[in-house]
């Protein structure tokens, strides 16, 4: 499902003709399965954004491979990425990166226009995905008007909507309080086991990190006990 191999990456900083090549991921393999849950986890700094961003396809790595849903994605450009984050991943981010001038619908609403759904299937989906999360009485609420529990609920409805086989998120309930956490947990748990998602996500968080099927720890560049998972 989401295969990592020998993945380095390093960031040159400073200015040009004299700059640093500070090495951050240095040798990162593992393998997650279909309808996993996995986390990574490490300390801050240790690479884990650098790694979900190179999983995304924001930033290229410097040497390695990877393959998502079979396909080989380490060397797509821009254009290959857009399509391929389009018809295969969903995001989830701690700061929910919703869009301030669109209504709960119309947030959720979005990828599936940009897939060139027609509007009355768009419809379709869009409620019943809203259902499924809880929201049905926010459909017309902007994001302003929403707790941080409900943001967290139409971006999660958002990643979802075009059905993607696999799940990106970033610190998804760092912004959350410990009762809103379990809730949004709680329904990432479900959706997995629903729709056999695969999910790849960042955390701080133990409690967190112990709801994960995979644990892969970063630090120092390489994944604990030699790039082996590590069964939670
Ligand atoms: P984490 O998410 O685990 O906190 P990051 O992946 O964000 O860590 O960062 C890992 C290291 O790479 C840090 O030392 C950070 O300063 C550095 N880094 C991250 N992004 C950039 C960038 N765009 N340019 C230069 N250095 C970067
Ligand atoms: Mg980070």
């Amino acid at each position: 499902m989401i295969d990592v191999q020998q993945l380095y990456h390093s960031f040159k900083i400073g200015k040009k003709g004299k700059e640093n090549e500070i090495p951050v991921l240095k040798g990162v393999s593992f393998h997650i399965h279909q309808g996993e849950i996995a986390t990574i986890v490490g300390k801050s700094g240790s690479g884990k954004s650098t790694l979900l961003n190179l999983i995304s396809g924001y930033i290229s790595p410097t040497s390695g491979k990877i393959v998502i849903n079979g396909i080989d994605v380490t060397h797509f450009n821009e254009k290959e990425w857009a399509k391929f984050r389009l018809d295969h991943l969903g995001f989830i981010f701690q700061n929910f990166q919703l869009i301030p001038g669109l209504t709960t619908f119309e947030n959720v609403e979005l990828p599936l226009t940009l897939k060139g759904v027609e509007k009355k299937e768009r419809q379709k989906r869009v409620m019943s995905m809203l259902e499924r999360v809880g929201l049905n009485e926010q459909i017309d609420h902007y994001p302003n008007e929403l707790s941080g529990g409900q943001q967290q609920r139409v971006s999660i409805a958002r990643a979802l909507i075009t059905n993607p086989k696999v799940i990106l998120a970033d610190e998804p309930t760092g912004s959350l309080d410990s009762e809103t956490e379990d809730e949004i947990l709680k329904l990432i748990k479900e959706l997995n086991e629903e729709k056999g998602i695969t999910f790849l996500m960042i955390t701080h968080d133990q409690e967190v990190a112990a709801t994960s099927d995979r644990k892969l720890i970063l630090h120092d560049g390489v994944l604990k006990e030699g790039g082996v998972l590590v069964e939670v």
